[in-house]
């Protein structure tokens, strides 16, 4: 008869224990053998460009390699690796656990890759694939903390860091940026007059038509529940006046159909181009201000900030 709780004497002293303890930590720091390297880096961290950093670092470690490529879509996101250049013969790994998939790793290089190289990768990404998996988790999460749920641009939290980091690089490297607000017009009366669903199809449309307003390099966030924030960069005011103008008139054509009607929308527009030194809650508010004069001034329409000296 088995029992539960059996009576065993633990095999090792806890001053003992304590002992092996240390000894394995000091071993586990201080074991140089790649696998074992691999994994002590692996484990300080949850950023996936880290992690593939490390990968690729390791493994050139390994096996060598003219060109390292990774590449996964994340989300909205395509998130790419690359170190190096050249050489016609390849690997190449589908990166997959338990069915996730989680990007493509390629390797080149000038010679063929021998059979015990390839062993090699493939034991270093096996003990890599865990930790690439849950920093591809991390990624997600993190993404989807910065984008609105109902038209998938980024929102609020993610507007907010996109100042921040544009105050920097517009002080250091003297480069202008241009902030639109854009806010759409008396919509509490389409919410009213046609439901909030129809009020949802037009949040989308708006979202759709200001993106295909503006260039590649400019970002589009939802600001608040019916407003949208535009950031230019390389813009000035003039250039901002251009795009803002161009988001105007492709929000008037939206037509969304409710039964036999089609509804409409406009909206108004507040443009600031930051100046040195200014705060990103100075240059919000001087856009915010625009945009306020818009509103007073009769909507669908928009309105500059005054510079202050
Ligand atoms: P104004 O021209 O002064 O901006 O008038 P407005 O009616 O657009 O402004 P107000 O701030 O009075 O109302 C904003 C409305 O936007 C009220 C709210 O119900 C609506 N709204 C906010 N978020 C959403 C959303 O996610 N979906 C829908 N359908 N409506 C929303
Ligand atoms: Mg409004
Ligand atoms: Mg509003």
């Amino acid at each position: 008869m088995s029992s539960k709780h059996p009576n065993v004497e633990p095999l090792h002293k806890p001053s003992d224990q304590l002992a092996l303890i240390k000894q394995a930590t000091q071993d586990w720091q201080h074991n140089d053998n790649p696998l074992v390297r691999l994994c002590r880096r692996l484990s300080t961290s949850l950023s996936l460009e880290h992690l593939i950093a490390v990968v690729a670092e390791e493994l050139s470690a390994l096996v060598p390699y003219d060109q390292f490529t990774y590449r996964h879509r994340i989300g909205r996101q395509d998130f790419v690796y690359a170190s190096g250049l050249g050489g016609r013969h390849r690997c190449e790994y589908n990166l997959n656990l338990q069915g996730e998939s989680l990007g493509t790793l390629v390797l080149n290089r000038r010679a063929r890759f021998a059979d015990e190289e390839l062993s090699a990768i493939e034991h270093l990404l096996g003990v890599a694939i865990c930790p690439i998996r849950n920093a591809c988790q991390y990624a997600r999460v993190e993404q989807a903390a910065l984008t609105d749920a109902l038209t998938s641009v980024p929102n609020k939290r993610a507007l907010d860091e996109a100042l921040w980091k544009a105050c920097c690089i517009s002080d250091r490297h003297h480069e202008h940026y241009s902030l639109i607000l854009c806010d759409l017009d008396r919509f509490k009366n389409i919410n009213d007059s046609y439901g909030h669903v129809i009020g949802d199809h037009i949040l989308k449309a708006a979202a759709r038509e200001i993106e295909q307003a503006v260039r590649h390099s400019d970002s589009l966030f939802r600001f608040g529940g019916e407003e949208f924030a535009i950031l230019l960069p390389h813009s000035e005011e003039e250039d901002a006046q251009v795009v803002a103008e161009r988001i105007r008139t492709r929000v008037a054509d939206i037509q969304v159909r409710c039964g036999d009607r089609q509804v409409k929308v406009t909206c108004s527009l507040g443009l600031a181009t930051r100046q040195s030194g200014e705060h990103p809650e100075q240059w919000l508010a001087r856009a915010d201000e625009a945009l306020y004069r818009a509103k007073n001034q009769g909507r669908n329409q928009t309105r500059t900030s005054d510079r202050i000296r």
